[in-house]
Order: C-alpha cells, then structure tokens, then sequence
C-alpha cells in the first residue's frame, strides 16, 4: 500500500468542508484556527508543530489566540498548538480529547469528518475564552495548507 502524501490525504470536497468549518467555528470565537499537513516528520510532533505555528506567523495574531492543527499524514502524528492567550490558562491535557478525536477517525479512514469534528472542538474550547468580538476580521486563513518538507 503507497504511504499517503499530504497532498492526497484529503479530497478536494474535504478541504472545503473543513474550511467550512473553520469558517463556521469562526463565526463564534475571535480565535484562529488553522490546519496544516505534511507528509513524514522525523522530530517530535509536538516541538515540530510549535515550530511550523512560528513559520505559519500564526503567533500575530492581535490577541494573541490562534490554534494550529498538525498532521503529518505519513506517520499518522498529530499535534494541537495554542498560543499564549490560551495556553497560559488551560491546563496541559486541555487538547487530549480532539487528539483523540482525530486519531480515531483517522484509523477509520475518514480524515475529512476527523478534522471538521475537531475543528468544531477547538472553536468550543475557544469560545470560553475568547468569544467573538463585533471587531473581529479574519486574521489567517481558514484554508487547509500544506507543506512540502
Ligand atoms: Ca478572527
Ligand atoms: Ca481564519
């Protein structure tokens, strides 16, 4: 069986259903959302999604709360990162449930409905924090990425 690129992880109709729902998940909090894939990592998942949030210039936002969903498809690593005006107030574990969330429906085969459930996820947790603001503009965007590492 040939190793998935992240090119070909999603369909062209589930990159736009995720969007979507980023789109949507937007609608409610001021917070960034933003999925981006690769093909194969080497480093820690985690420390590699820190630094692709960086590369992303997803720390610019004005408060300070954008989220990264990371997945490098080939090995299945997926990593959530947020910036300081969330972490400094959750808890480490505050993302274990849609790592788990995703995980699942990725061994099912299913990345499209996997990254739109989590994205719906992360836009709850967000709206505690960072509800949306009248002001509000959309700081990144909300289309899936890829990477070419
Ligand atoms: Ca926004
Ligand atoms: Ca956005």
């Amino acid at each position: 069986m040939a190793v998935a690129t992240a090119e070909d992880f999603l369909s062209e109709t589930d990159r736009q259903r995720v969007s979507a729902a980023i789109r949507a998940a937007e609608m409610r909090t001021s917070g960034e959302i933003r999925v981006h894939l690769e093909d194969h990592i080497e480093d820690d998942v985690l420390d590699h999604a820190a630094f692709v949030f960086e590369e992303l210039d997803m720390h610019k936002t004005k408060d300070r709360n954008g989220v990264l969903i990371y997945v490098s498809v080939g090995d299945r690593k997926v990593a959530v990162v947020g910036d300081k005006g969330i972490n400094d107030r959750v808890p480490a574990n505050f993302w274990n449930d849609v790592l788990a969330v995703l995980k699942v429906h990725f061994a099912a085969s299913r990345p499209g409905d996997g990254l739109c459930e989590a994205v719906a996820m992360v836009g709850e947790k967000l709206v505690a924090f960072h509800p949306h603001q009248r002001d509000d503009t959309d700081e990144l965007s909300n289309d899936v990425s890829i990477g070419t590492r």
